[in-house]
């Protein structure tokens, strides 16, 4: 259990879903973009109980204490990743339609909690990436990349 999203996950069932959300046996980062990959930047696993965030976005959690641009956007970006994971999560547990898919039933879950939490409401053609707004996604990309490049510049060796 990773306890950086361990917490997260807490939280959001709190005060998203009552705190209705069973435990889950795992939670962590793992691969799941590039070439390895399942093309997509998290993923809600029935049958061993798990939900797993992309690597992509682990964060030092000092860091992000510490007011860190770049650890501060990824863990906005597994937060939201989060949240749209853990409704997957409910529709299974509550026994909705299509729980793994992004139709009806997980539109009107996404506009429950945009409504509980002020964030933009999803759209049925944008349902399928709510809460992580493509504007949202432009903003962090450029701080995670810009914090890159800054880390690249640091370094002296040479590149080809
Ligand atoms: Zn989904």
């Amino acid at each position: 259990m990773d306890e950086r999203l361990y917490a997260m996950w807490v939280q959001i069932n709190r005060t998203c879903f009552d705190g209705q959300l069973e435990p889950l046996s795992a939670i962590g980062f793992e691969e799941l973009s590039g070439p390895n990959g399942i093309g997509a930047h998290g993923k809600y696993v029935l049958q061993s109980k798990c939900i797993m965030i992309d690597k992509l976005f682990e964060f030092s959690e000092d860091d992000r204490l510490a007011g860190d641009d770049e650890a501060l956007a990824k863990a906005e970006i597994a937060c939201r990743l989060m949240v749209h994971e853990m409704i997957h999560q409910a529709l299974y547990q509550h026994k909705k339609p299509n729980p793994g898919g992004h139709g009806n039933s997980f539109f009107d879950e996404a506009q429950r909690i945009a409504n509980l939490t002020g964030d933009d409401a999803p759209t049925l053609e944008t349902a399928n990436r709510w809460p992580i707004h493509s504007h949202f996604m432009d903003a962090m990309g450029r701080i995670i990349l810009n914090a890159r490049s800054a880390n690249e510049s640091d370094d002296s060796s040479e590149k080809d």
